[in-house]
């Protein structure tokens, strides 16, 4: 059982998810809760940081933005207690969880799960702290925002868990942000490769690595609400779902910026040139686009990267200038990513034509367009955000009735 921020926000909070794991675990379920930090925390934690040093070292980063899982993990290990539940609280160097040494997002490597299976077995909860890990070099280490999920589906993996029950702040996963797309309809099952798409295309309900681990080790993933008993949404395989429908979902990142190198020589070796230089420094390159070169010498490259990763790109591509040899360098972080997921496009045509469609109708220009297998995104400007994602929420027919 994991519990998000909100779900855990104050004392009073605590205590309601006090109640719902000593009710599982008298209904007879051995449990295990990974548990977030109170919502707010985590955010005031990283200002600190910011507060404290911009060019902070990474590793003190991480000893300061664990801290908030460690006071969650202690108070609910109290509140179990005072009902009569055995509970003890676990941070992640005591299991231990083992991860990478990238501070930050460090990836889990491994869980030993042997002494919680053994208190499990003997009606202990095991209450395990989210987001947190020991690198190679004994540091704790953070998995990147959100990460909570991902720890419990480690957990679940490790433990051979029934279930993983990921409750949240609503009720399941929703065809659309249910902030912004009041119409947008809960999903009683999602296929592993549309969530993944959707957590990786902005739908922030679950971490990506959370849904690939989910997806690796087959553990059957459910998100559902904190506050209600309503059934929630089912992560399963695609031979799962009776009825497929095109378009599952529709979803936005705005956390991406957009870069143009105006004027690059159109010559084999120059894509080369630009991108290898920014894997070197780590940096994940989304969209690229190249434009036709009018004259044969000379084109435009724009491409989208991490909004957070932009000084960085500007200083990586400043230094390569000479070996490049671009003209004039345009950023712009005023933009949003809007994507159209459904494993049914595998077999629909025109499904791409209908986004289409639906923006121009709005008047809404589309600055670069990628697609895979199961998804369409297309870059747009975020003043634009609520107006194309609902429009396409209603092209696809998704509204709710
Ligand atoms: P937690 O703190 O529980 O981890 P998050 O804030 O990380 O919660 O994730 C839940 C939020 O995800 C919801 O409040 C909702 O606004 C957002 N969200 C974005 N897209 C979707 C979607 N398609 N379905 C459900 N929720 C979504
Ligand atoms: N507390 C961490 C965050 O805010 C991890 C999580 O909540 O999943 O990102
Ligand atoms: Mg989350």
């Amino acid at each position: 059982m994991k519990f998000g921020g909100t779900s855990v926000a104050d004392v009073e909070h605590l205590r309601q998810v006090a109640d719902r794991v000593a009710a599982a675990a008298r209904g007879g379920d051995e449990v295990a809760v990974v548990l977030s930090a109170m919502a707010g925390t985590t955010n005031q934690l990283i200002d600190w940081t910011r507060e404290m040093s911009s060019l902070h070292d990474a590793r003190e980063y991480d000893a300061v933005v664990s801290a908030g899982e460690q006071i969650t993990i202690g108070l609910l290990a109290m509140a179990l207690q005072e009902r009569g539940i055995s509970a003890r609280s676990w941070m992640g160097w005591q299991l231990p969880i083992r991860t990478d040494g990238v501070h930050g997002s460090a990836r889990i490597e491994g869980i030993e799960g042997a002494e919680i299976i053994r208190r499990m077995g003997e009606g202990e909860v095991a209450v395990v702290a989210g987001f947190q890990g020991l690198s190679p070099n004994s540091r704790v280490t953070t998995l990147g925002r959100g990460g909570s999920d991902t720890t419990a589906v480690a957990l679940a993996a490790a433990l051979q868990a029934d279930r993983c029950d990921i409750h949240t702040d609503v009720d399941g996963v929703y065809t659309a942000d249910p902030r912004i797309v009041t119409a947008a309809r809960k999903l009683d099952r999602i296929t592993y490769e549309e969530m993944l798409e959707m957590a990786s295309q902005g739908a922030k309900v679950l971490q990506t690595r959370s849904v690939e681990l989910a997806m690796n080790h087959r553990v059957r993933v459910q998100v559902l609400s904190s506050f209600n008993d309503t059934p929630g949404t089912l992560v399963v395989d695609e031979d799962e779902i009776v009825e497929q429908a095109v378009v599952s979902g529709i979803t936005y990142a705005s956390d991406e910026a957009k870069i143009t190198l105006l004027q690059v020589a159109d010559r084999p070796g120059v894509a080369a040139a630009i991108f290898g230089p920014l894997a070197d420094a780590n940096i994940n390159v989304d969209m690229i686009v190249q434009s036709a070169s009018p004259d044969g010498t000379s084109t435009d490259m724009t491409f989208t990267v991490a909004r957070g990763d932009l000084p960085r790109v500007e200083d990586v591509l400043a230094r390569h200038r000479a070996a490049i040899g671009y003209q004039e360098i345009i950023s712009d972080g005023d933009i949003v990513k809007v994507s159209v997921i459904g494993v049914g496009m595998r077999s629909h045509a025109g499904v791409a034509q209908r986004m289409f469609a639906a923006l121009s109708e709005k008047g809404i220009n589309i600055h670069a367009i990628s697609t895979s297998e199961i998804k369409i995104s297309v870059l747009i400007g975020a003043e634009y955000t609520e107006l194309a994602v609902r429009s396409l929420h209603s092209a696809y027919g998704l509204d709710a009735a």
